[in-house]
């Protein structure tokens, strides 16, 4: 028996989402509102699945904690990978087994480190150390469990200088160190990987600087020997500007596989966040202003940078879209309603937005609700999730007395 397999286009498009049912989760949730398709979260997972046969994928949470998105991915069989305590805890919430957990530390303040370590002793999930420091305040608490090493292999890659941490001596043991101190830590821990993320935003052009760090790590895992698993990072990237094409993962995953090497009994791991979370979401906002300012109209929204931060920490592109109308097309600036210049989504060629219109901002599913923040006392928006068609809520949507709850008990 032949079993069709069901289309999985390689990118979800802004364009690709229907308008009428954003309308309905707009009118029924209200704005602005992160709207999370976990059927698209399965189909980037099993793509990455179908390149990678043979490796094992760990999903970098901090992209998208929301704990339906943990639940999916972890039922498709993913593993996940914690950049804190808090994440840990996350992932152990959602039920997540500790072998299927990695903790990964820059820099632990030591209360992370406190709570990483009994997590680590409860469930058995695996620690990844990026200094020898690190190594040493893990001795100092005991630890003796899984430990893997995140190495520093001097190539970088990214879309954005602050997140190319791969050539950053910020993260991790830089390579010449690394055989050493794994020969130390296997008196004390038992050492299972090595890792590497060189940041993130690997597109076809940054291919080459993939394959070397790649194949420097493949030869530090044969150097070091006697490891259960090599871990080449996240970093794949995804298309924000609708000219732009969807990263060729055949091509990726064939670079990996020529570059890394025979790892005999060790598993190659990857860590995507944002491939597997970016093109399944959207973020709905209304228009409460436009304005014709001197050189510009200027288009203004519910959403900001307290919302979604990336166009005001990295410049990034978000596409827009107007789902309240088609045609008329006008070149606006769209800006939120914090009291900062950066607080924009830049220039867009929209149908003219005009008052009360709703609009979808696209790739919003990675680094979207999770950099979200309280500045200018604005509540965080509610998230809703997709599963089969069905919308439910995962996030509520914060109020003021959300805003300033701490401090109220501070005062009790
Ligand atoms: C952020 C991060 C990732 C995921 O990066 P993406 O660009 O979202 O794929 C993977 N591994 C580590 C250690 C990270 O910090």
């Amino acid at each position: 028996m032949t079993v069709e397999a069901a289309p999985n286009p390689p990118v979800r498009r802004l364009a690709d989402w229907s308008a009428e049912r954003l309308g309905d989760l707009a009118d029924e949730y209200d704005t602005p509102l992160y709207v999370l398709d976990l059927d698209r979260v399965r189909q980037n997972y099993r793509r990455m699945a179908v390149e990678f046969p043979d490796a094992d994928v760990y999903y970098a949470a901090k992209a998208n904690t929301c704990r339906p998105v943990l639940e999916t991915l972890a039922d498709e069989g993913a593993g996940i990978e914690c950049a804190s305590a808090g994440e840990l805890q996350r992932a152990i919430d959602a039920g997540v087994p500790g072998e299927r957990v990695q903790y990964t530390a820059v820099n632990p303040p030591a209360r992370d480190l406190d709570r990483a370590v009994e997590i680590a002793d409860e469930h058995s999930i695996t620690i990844t150390a990026g200094a020898e420091d690190t190594v040493e305040r893990l001795a100092e608490r005991d630890y003796s469990g899984r430990l893997c090493v995140r190495v520093n292999p001097g190539v970088g890659a990214g879309h954005h200088e602050k997140v190319a941490t791969g050539a950053d001596a910020k993260f991790g043991v830089p390579i010449e160190r690394v055989p050493e101190l794994v020969a130390d830590a296997r008196e004390n821990f038992d050492v299972v990987g090595l890792h590497a993320h060189a940041g993130s935003g690997i597109s076809g052009e940054d291919l080459s600087a993939h394959r070397e760090l790649v194949a420097r790590m493949g030869d530090l895992a044969r150097e070091v020997g006697d490891l259960e698993f090599l871990d080449i990072g996240g970093g794949f990237g995804v298309p924000y500007r609708p000219g732009e094409d969807p990263l060729d993962l055949v091509s990726v995953a064939e670079a990996t596989r020529e570059a890394v090497g025979d790892l005999s009994s060790a598993t190659l791991t990857v860590e995507p966040g944002r491939y597997l979370v970016a093109d399944a979401g959207v973020l709905l906002t209304a228009v409460n202003t436009v304005k014709d300012a001197r050189d510009a109209t200027v288009v203004g929204v519910g959403a900001g940078m307290t919302t979604l931060a990336r166009p005001a920490i990295y410049g990034a592109h978000h596409e827009i879209r107007n789902l309240s109308r088609s045609g008329g097309q006008q070149t606006v600036t769209v800006a939120g309603p914090v009291c900062e210049s950066a607080d924009t989504f830049g220039d867009h060629e929209l149908a003219a937005p005009e008052r009360g219109d709703l609009l979808a901002i696209g790739n919003a599913g990675a680094y979207g609700y999770e950099m979200a923040s309280q500045y200018n006392s604005r509540p965080r928006p509610a998230s809703v999730v997709l599963a089969r068609g069905e919308a439910r809520l995962a996030r509520r949507r914060e109020t003021n007395a959300d805003v300033t709850r701490l401090e109220q008990e501070d005062q009790r």
